[in-house]
């Protein structure tokens, strides 16, 4: 039997917060109804709904800080985003791309709005969300995915319904782009007016969408824009119904099943691990990055 996945709850944008000066993000989880296992592998996602930044000529973003034990996977909807880590990586991304930075082991990075986008200023909007590693990963080496928009798996619909972008994982055949360390499915669904589209995860994936533009009737729920939709881990199943042009971004991946020891940048499975990582970066085993 065709099980739909029950909708656990559509969640509203909790109110936003600065992250540095360049970033203004609604931190849908952890947090709220969706604690640090909830979603995982996926620990954090942090939503910069669309908002208009006025020019500048400052450098407007998160300056050198470090990270270690996870991935960051920040997906630009609107703006340009520039990145530069200590191991050496840096990209620009801008509409439609995605940058895929494991930070394992640890590294420094700082990322901002390109800089000639921030000197025209003009409409932003992206993701970022933090992808849980496994203990036997976290200490791997550091590494860097520029997914550009190109180089995505691309899905046609039927019937002129739109496109699939697979950033990760696979939809009916067509593969994603980016390697992961676990099971990860993420996708843009970018839909037209009437669209009808099917997902299906495994029951035990722990499953969300994002309404990034318009809105949907996912399993006969109206999820407007910017709300993130909670699947239970019950059936298989996603069902989803547009009446206007509409952007999802459709999170599922399987549950890594290990103790959370989180503070601040770093994401360990035990606090004598997060200790050891403050010591590390404080003993400059983090690598170099100028401000
Ligand atoms: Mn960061």
């Amino acid at each position: 039997m065709n099980t739909k996945k029950t909708i656990e709850a559509i969640i509203a944008p909790p109110a936003p917060h600065m992250v540095g000066d360049g970033f203004r993000v609604h931190g849908f989880f952890p947090g709220g109804r969706i604690d640090k296992k909830r979603m995982s592998p996926f620990f954090l996602m942090d939503y910069n709904s669309k908002v208009e930044f006025p020019a500048t000529d400052q450098l407007r973003g998160v300056g050198v800080h470090p990270h270690r034990g996870f991935e960051t996977v920040t997906i630009a909807y609107n703006g340009r985003i520039a990145h530069h880590d200590s191991a050496g990586n840096s990209g620009v991304i801008g509409e439609g791309d995605v940058q895929w930075m494991t930070a394992a082991s640890g590294l420094l990075h700082k990322e901002y709005h390109e800089e000639s986008f921030a000197k025209k200023g003009g409409l932003f909007q992206m993701v970022q969300l933090w992808v849980n590693l496994p203990a036997k990963y976290k200490m791997t080496a550091p590494k860097y995915q520029e997914v550009t928009n190109n180089s995505m798996g691309k899905h046609q619909l039927n019937d002129d319904a739109g496109i699939i972008e697979v950033i990760a994982g696979e939809y009916n055949g067509t593969k994603g782009a980016a390697s992961t360390f676990t099971p990860i499915e993420m996708y843009n669904a970018r839909l037209k007016k009437d669209a009808k589209v099917e997902f299906k995860f495994p029951v035990s994936y722990n499953t969300g969408i994002l309404v990034v533009e318009g809105s949907a009737t996912i399993n006969g729920e109206l999820a407007k824009t910017d709300h993130f939709i909670l699947f239970q881990n019950d059936g298989e199943y996603i069902n989803v119904e547009t009446s206007e042009d509409t952007i999802l971004l459709v999170l599922s991946g399987e549950p890594i099943d290990e103790p959370i020891a989180q503070y601040g940048p770093f994401l360990m499975n035990t606090m004598e691990e997060v200790q050891q990582a403050i010591r590390d970066v404080n003993a400059g085993k983090f690598g170099v990055l100028e401000d």
